[in-house]
């Protein structure tokens, strides 16, 4: 048996298209072009690339871009100070303060000082906490990415056996939490869980976001199950450096329904969603109903 790969590539691109004539609708309509701010501190390779895919992409979606890029040293007064002004001006509907922030910063205070409703990476307690109660909040990407992702392969999630293997705020509570508002019965798996293996044979579905390359082997998938793998570990084989996700992928294709594959999953649907939370967070400060992407 070989699973269906689920194409996030493709997906995305699709998504891509959608988001790009929403935002035309918008401004052709409304005279709104969605505006996204986007900070960078520090000169961290990763967090530079991933600002700059991000900054392409809100371009080639016909958005607004605002981007700060101050330096390493940086203080924590002098970033919410930029915030408190961004917060304030009404062409900036969305704020991305790109992590992980240097030392001398304190993450939470910087998290909760963006206004909840240009919170577009859905880290805000506010936010967190309507997510938890059922309400319309601005949800962290990679959970709202996965979701689309899992709706390919099933239209409803009703009564579905879910495992979520980790619990960080950016990706697995968020997502087990989206999966329990789709009716889903969702476990969560964490570092303390017993017989990890048995837990994931059991799952229906099965989503993994721990940070450990191949870790989930496909001796523990249900035949047949979705499998969603979030991970992005950085393996070296054979001298040569390589992407691998938190799954085994070519045993899990042996044995899954369908499976995200790594790299070309999760990763590139996880970008798109956030251009739908910004166009989500302009329709929502403008009086709006929600776009419909
Ligand atoms: P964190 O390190 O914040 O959280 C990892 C979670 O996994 C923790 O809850 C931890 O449990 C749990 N965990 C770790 N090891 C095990 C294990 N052996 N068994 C069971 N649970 C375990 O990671 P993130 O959630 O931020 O990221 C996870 C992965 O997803 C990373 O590879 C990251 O690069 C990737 N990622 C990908 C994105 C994308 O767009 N594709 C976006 C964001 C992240 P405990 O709480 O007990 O410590």
């Amino acid at each position: 048996m070989s699973a269906r790969i689920i194409d996030g590539k493709a997906l995305a691109a699709e998504l891509r298209a959608a988001v790009a004539a929403e935002t035309q609708r918008l401004v052709t309509a409304h005279g709104l072009q969605p505006g996204l701010a986007v900070v960078l501190i520090g000169d961290n390779p990763a967090s530079k690339s991933y600002v700059a895919s991000k900054s392409r992409a809100l371009v080639e979606a016909g958005m607004r871009p605002f981007d700060f890029k101050l330096p390493a040293e940086t203080g924590e007064a002098e970033l919410l100070g930029l915030i408190k002004k961004l917060n304030g001006d009404s062409a900036v509907n969305g704020i991305l303060v790109q992590l992980p922030l240097p030392r001398q910063i304190n993450t939470s205070r910087i998290i909760a000082s963006i206004d909840p409703d240009k919170d577009v990476d859905g880290f805000h307690p506010l936010n967190a906490g309507r997510l938890m109660s059922g309400l319309p909040a601005l949800v962290p990407c990679t959970p709202v990415a996965c979701l689309k992702l899992i709706k390919t392969v099933h239209e409803s999630l009703v009564g579905i056996d879910a495992l979520m293997v980790g619990r960080s705020h950016i990706v697995g509570n968020p997502l087990s939490q989206v999966l329990l508002n789709e009716n889903a019965t969702v476990t969560v798996a964490h570092t303390f869980t017993r017989h990890l293996p048995e837990l994931c044979r059991r799952a229906e579905l099965l989503c993994v976001a721990i940070g450990c390359a191949e870790f989930i082997r496909g001796e523990w998938i249900k035949p047949g199950a979705t499998v969603i793998d979030v991970g992005i570990n950085r393996v070296t084989v054979d001298g040569k450096s390589r992407i691998v996700g938190d799954v085994n992928f070519s045993e899990a294709v042996e044995v899954a329904g369908a499976v995200t594959p790594v790299p070309g999953g999760v990763g590139p649907m996880t970008i798109v969603c956030l251009l739908v939370n910004t166009l989500r967070a302009a329709c929502m400060q403008a009086g709006l109903p929600p776009p419909a992407v």
